[in-house]
């Protein structure tokens, strides 16, 4: 049996050390983007404040986890999946390449999601999304500071990764001016009254927070970059990190024919429209019409679908009580989250 696995995020690797476990003699490839290793995701909102980050982000190096029988082919992308021929294409430093496989599990994650207005502004701003995007932030804040600038940074989205990121780049010392469409912040996740007081510790750690502050688009001012707003046109910053909420990659299960809705639509056995192909995480759209983007179930998702794939067990997947948190410094919710 040879199981393809797409991604090594989380989704993807947690199963692959899992099935490793269940289904000794099991093939196991991992097709990936990724060069850097296995890290955690949700670490990239603290990347700032901390020196020691691009090591400590790192989990599980590659090598380690191929010593471990799992065939990481890293720096790959999977252009087409042939459900029919059970293949997949791919791209690895130039070559193209096909590969077979016995199941195939799409863990592909999620793009950071840019409203329409903006997409015509690329170049213009940057997300937090992957190690990469991280990386290039922290490359061109130590430039700023290498020439005696204080960084400024505008960020657009008072979500939950918009406020982390926020409160993280005020604690490593720089200006920030926080924008965000609707009257409160967090107002998916938090009561009125912990928006009120999130608002009071992003304004003491000096954050200029804007509210009802919908941004309509981005300019380039010289080195600068420009917000146009309904109150007018506002310059000086260093970069617009954009945290608008995330989209599911799901573009490479549409051109093969698998329904998809918001996320890759699975069942509670996690097994797309077509029973051989699986997918879980950031991509997947459970039957209760939701996107599990959390960590812990996530993990919960994998290590059921590995006991799953090695026959261990014939339940559906039980969806966990979960209760995620924001990273935001010194903010503590007197009240459940609203998930
Ligand atoms: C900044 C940030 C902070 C977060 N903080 C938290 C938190 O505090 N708590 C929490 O519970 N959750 C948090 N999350 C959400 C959590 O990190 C995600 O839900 C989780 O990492 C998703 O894992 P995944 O494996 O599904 O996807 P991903 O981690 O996105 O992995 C997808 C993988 O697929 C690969 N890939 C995609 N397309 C292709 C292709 N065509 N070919 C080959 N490879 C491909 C990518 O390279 C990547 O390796 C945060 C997310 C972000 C962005």
């Amino acid at each position: 049996m040879h199981i393809v696995i797409i991604g090594s995020g989380m989704a993807g690797i947690i199963l692959a050390e899992e099935l490793r476990k269940h289904s000794p003699e099991a093939r196991l490839t991992v097709l990936t983007l990724e060069t850097h290793g296995y890290y955690s995701r949700p670490m990239l909102s603290h990347g700032f404040s901390r020196e020691d980050v691009e090591t400590k982000i790192i989990l599980k190096s590659f090598d380690d986890l191929r010593a471990t029988g799992i065939d990481i082919q890293a720096g790959t992308e999977v252009l087409t999946i042939d459900s029919t021929a059970r293949t997949v294409a791919f791209r690895q430093d130039d070559q193209h390449s096909s590969m077979g496989y016995d199941k195939l599990v799409l863990a592909l994650g999620s793009a950071a999601f840019i409203p329409p207005p903006f997409r015509s502004a690329e170049g213009l701003y940057r997300v937090v999304n992957s190690l990469d995007d991280l990386i290039d932030l922290r490359r061109q804040r130590a430039q700023l500071l290498a020439a005696g600038h204080r960084p400024r940074w505008a960020i657009i989205g008072g979500g939950l990764i918009g406020c982390e990121v926020a409160s993280d780049l005020a604690k490593a010392g720089d200006r920030v001016t926080l924008f965000h469409a609707l009257p409160r912040l967090m107002e998916r996740q938090l009561v009125e009254e912990d928006s009120a007081t999130l608002l009071t510790v992003l304004q003491d750690m000096g954050i200029d927070v804007r509210l009802d502050a919908g941004a309509e688009g981005f300019e380039r001012d010289g080195e600068k970059r420009a917000i146009r707003s309904a109150s007018g046109l506002e310059t000086g910053f260093d970069d617009i990190i954009v945290a608008t909420g995330f989209k599911p990659r799901t573009e490479l299960a549409q051109a093969a024919g698998l329904s998809v809705k918001r996320g890759i639509v699975v069942d509670e056995f996690l097994r797309t429209s077509n029973p051989e192909i699986l997918a879980l995480g950031d991509a997947a759209e459970l039957p209760d019409g939701r996107l599990y983007a959390y960590v812990m179930p996530i993990r919960q998702q994998a290590l059921w679908l590995a006991k799953s794939l090695a026959g261990q067990t014939s339940e559906p997947w039980p969806v966990p009580e979960f209760k995620p948190r924001a990273k935001v410094h010194g903010f503590t919710a007197a009240h459940p989250y609203l998930f």
